[in-house]
């Protein structure tokens, strides 16, 4: 026998009465549905479910075995007992009044059948897996799976608006993005992407996306920023919804509030997204603790992009270098060993404990392992390039109870 094609539907069964024949499991999943969606529900059956006698005040049951006529004025059937001749008679009657009758028993016999359902926003979705039930509800998952983390975009015009949305990106896997990150990447008309921004992402977006890669704009850092200051205003002035991504979260060392700074004088409504941080989250994925209890109170965050000493440095080494806890240095590769100076400098052990982690969450991290006075051999040694984070203090110890290990280059 030839399967039919199913002609799908949305029924609008608003004040409409739809008959439930069946009070067991069948009719208990599909009578919320019913309900939901605003129809005039009798249920016919002689005993149902403890959950089908809560919904009693929302629909008329009548307390007994099926009869033809209960059929008068319906618009749509569910035949939903486990004896197949009520079923049987259910679809007769319902055939005879030009009625569409599901069936639970056998829907080669049924006129309409019921679709794996499920809403995200204001989209319905539903999956006619002809008559493979798991396998509708398994693609219907999938689908609704895909619209809640953005890997299937919805671009949803209605309520769309137009302004900037800065996207922190975290440290670089692109599973380490958040699911209001995805969304917004996905429906964003522009998107400006940094070099350290989770860039297997971008292959994602839908194809009219305009893409603009930051890494490829004319160089020299104040330029740069003004240019995508420009870029973005001018975007979203011209209706357009742009999300700003960058690597970890845009206001850590990410210059995100000068991009709010030039949209608010414009006039631009600006949404923030963090993003998990790469001071804590690499560390982190390396399997060290930026705190521990009874180690550590308190763990400091500094950039390294200007060395100890310099008149543009905003850092007080020496006031670091007394700090006791946990340090974490960033853009800090080149200036290290200038930096683990100041650190001797300032009373600090040669022997505490340093980890360098390079290109944390991509396939390319590795950890190595040093001390303060060993730090600018190691960093030679292991031929270590930026991006890396360097934690500086006990937690590196607690991590890596022994000696270090001295890995050969
Ligand atoms: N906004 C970003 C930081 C930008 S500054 C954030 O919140 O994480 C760039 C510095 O971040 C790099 O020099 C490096 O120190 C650090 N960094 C960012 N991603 C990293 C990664 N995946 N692995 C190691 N260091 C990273």
């Amino acid at each position: 026998m030839v399967e039919p094609a199913p002609y799908p539907s949305g029924l609008i069964l608003t004040g409409r009465r739809v008959v439930v024949v069946g009070g067991g499991q069948v009719a208990q999943r599909r009578v919320p549905a019913l309900l939901a969606a605003g129809a005039d529900v009798l249920l016919v059956s002689p005993e149902v479910t403890p959950a089908l006698e809560g919904l009693s005040a929302e629909l008329t049951w009548v307390r007994r075995e099926f009869e033809e006529g209960d059929l008068d004025g319906a618009w749509y059937v569910v035949a939903a007992t486990n004896l197949s001749d009520v079923n049987e008679r259910v679809g007769l009657a319902a055939e005879e009044r030009r009625i569409f009758c599901v069936r639970s028993d056998d829907a080669g016999r049924a006129t309409a059948w019921t679709p794996a359902v499920g809403r995200h926003g204001s989209v319905t979705v539903a999956v006619l897996g002809n008559r493979e039930p798991r396998r509708s509800a398994a693609l219907r998952d999938a689908v609704l799976e895909g619209l809640r983390e953005g890997t299937i975009a919805d671009r949803r015009e209605r309520d769309r608006v137009a302004g900037v949305t800065l996207v922190g990106g975290g440290p670089g896997d692109p599973d380490l993005v958040t699911v209001a990150g995805r969304k917004a990447l996905m429906e964003a008309d522009v998107v400006v992407a940094d070099r350290l921004a989770p860039r297997e992402l971008l292959s994602d977006l839908p194809a009219d996306v305009e893409l603009i890669d930051v890494a490829k704009l004319p160089r020299g850092r104040s330029a740069q920023q003004e240019e995508i200051n420009r870029v973005i205003v001018e975007r979203a002035l011209a209706g357009k919804a742009v999300a700003r991504f960058k690597g970890g979260d845009n206001f850590v060392f990410g210059r995100g509030y000068e991009e709010i700074i030039a949209c608010r004088e414009a006039g631009i409504p600006v949404r923030v997204i963090p993003g998990l941080t790469s001071p804590v989250a690499v560390p982190g994925l390396a399997g060290i603790p930026v705190t521990h209890r009874g180690v550590t109170h308190e763990f400091t965050v500094i950039s390294g992009h200007v060395p100890p000493g310099h008149p543009a440095s905003l850092t007080n080494w020496s006031a670091v270098a007394a700090l006791t806890g946990t340090l974490v240095l960033m853009m800090a590769v080149e200036n290290a060993p200038a930096i683990a100076a100041a650190l001797l400098d300032g009373g600090r052990h040669p022997d505490t404990p340093v980890a360098v982690v390079c290109d944390g969450s991509m396939p390319t991290e590795r950890t190595v392992l040093s001390t303060l006075g060993d730090l600018p051999a190691d960093l030679v040694a292991h031929d270590v390039r930026p991006p890396a984070i360097i934690v500086v203090g006990e937690v590196v110890g607690i991590a890596f109870p022994k000696p270090p290990p001295k890995l050969s280059p």
